[in-house]
């Protein structure tokens, strides 16, 4: 590696007071807790793919942690480690800069320790492996939901879509509702004391990353079960309610990504905990529908009358 590159590492190597033997070494030294597992996982985001290639790299920094923060959220689990691998065209000190502090605004708002990493030149993109513990057993998986939850998603749906849409052209919003909805596109609110909240009482659990029919879909095929959702009750923030009209209002709540909340099945006897938890966290938290034996996903009108949707051709690109 060329010694510009080396010099990359400077920008991801701070303390981690906490971790047994952080960056400098061949490898990380992790001490995990007693009676724990470890949740991992990995995402890269390719500039152009999932990303505007001039995207602001402080937002990105934040984002590209987030949305794997999101994925350890949806199995329940505390966020503890990570690592960056980042392939950049040419060094851009000023970037690194925004990306990394962007990054560790992320890293330590959800006390997560980055403790290794590599760089090299190429196109560019970001690889983030995250893992956190979880308590043996305790894991929200895609497989648990059973005949008769509450299906329950967080926060609002639609809102980093319509930004998008917005930012495409194909809708205009003034500036206070653009700022707002592009705050949920680019600074997107990984639901983590959610996550570890629902232990021993969600059945299943999932983040909202591809939209909620899409990441719904997943609960149902791994748990061999179908769902009926309450259109009327799918929740929506005041701006995107507004936009109940425009043409893209279907698929931006039911199939616009990059919402990051969590979507999760429990048996009904949780209602009133979780309506609790909704108080307690200052989260929103909304029934949607129920798990049912089989038939798919379906969906039912105000007057409990199955809907279709024509969805396809939603362009997922986000940034
Ligand atoms: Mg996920």
């Amino acid at each position: 590696m060329s010694s510009e590159f080396n010099l990359i590492q400077q920008y991801f190597s701070r303390p981690t007071p906490d971790v047994v033997l952080g960056v400098g070494d061949d490898c990380a030294l992790l001490q995990p807790n007693t009676h724990t597992q470890l949740a991992v996982s990995t995402d890269t985001l390719v500039a152009g793919v999932h990303f505007f290639p001039d995207a602001d790299p402080d937002l990105l920094g934040w984002k590209s942690l987030a949305v794997n923060l999101s994925d350890l959220a949806a199995m329940g689990a505390t966020p503890r480690w990570c690592t960056l691998a980042i392939s950049l065209p040419e060094v851009n000190e000023d970037w690194l800069a925004s990306y990394a502090a962007g990054l560790y605004r992320c890293a330590d708002a959800y006390q997560i320790r980055l403790v290794g990493g590599d760089t090299t030149r190429g196109a560019l993109s970001l690889t983030l492996t995250v893992i956190g513990e979880v308590p043996v057993n305790q894991a929200l998986r895609r497989d648990g939901a059973q005949v008769g939850d509450v299906i329950w998603v967080s926060g609002t749906l639609g809102d980093a879509a319509f930004a998008l849409a917005a930012m495409q052209g194909r809708l205009q919003l003034n500036e206070v509702d653009m700022a707002a909805l592009a705050q949920r596109l680019h600074a997107p609110t990984p639901r983590v004391a959610l996550g570890i909240a629902l232990r021993q009482i969600a059945h299943s659990a999932v983040d909202i990353s591809d939209g909620l029919l899409a990441d719904l879909g997943h609960i149902l095929q791994r748990s061999q079960v179908g769902a009926c959702l309450h259109y009327t009750a799918l929740p929506s923030s005041e701006i995107v309610a507004d936009l109940v009209a425009h043409p893209d209002y279907d698929r931006c709540v039911l199939a616009g990504g990059d919402d990051y909340e969590l979507c999760f099945t429990a048996p009904a006897v949780q209602t009133a905990t979780i309506l609790a938890l909704a108080d307690t966290l200052n989260i929103r938290l909304t029934s949607i529908g129920a798990i049912v034996a089989d038939g798919g996903l379906q969906c039912v009108d105000a007057d409990g009358q199955l809907m279709s949707f024509n969805l396809a051709g939603y362009d997922h690109f986000a940034c």
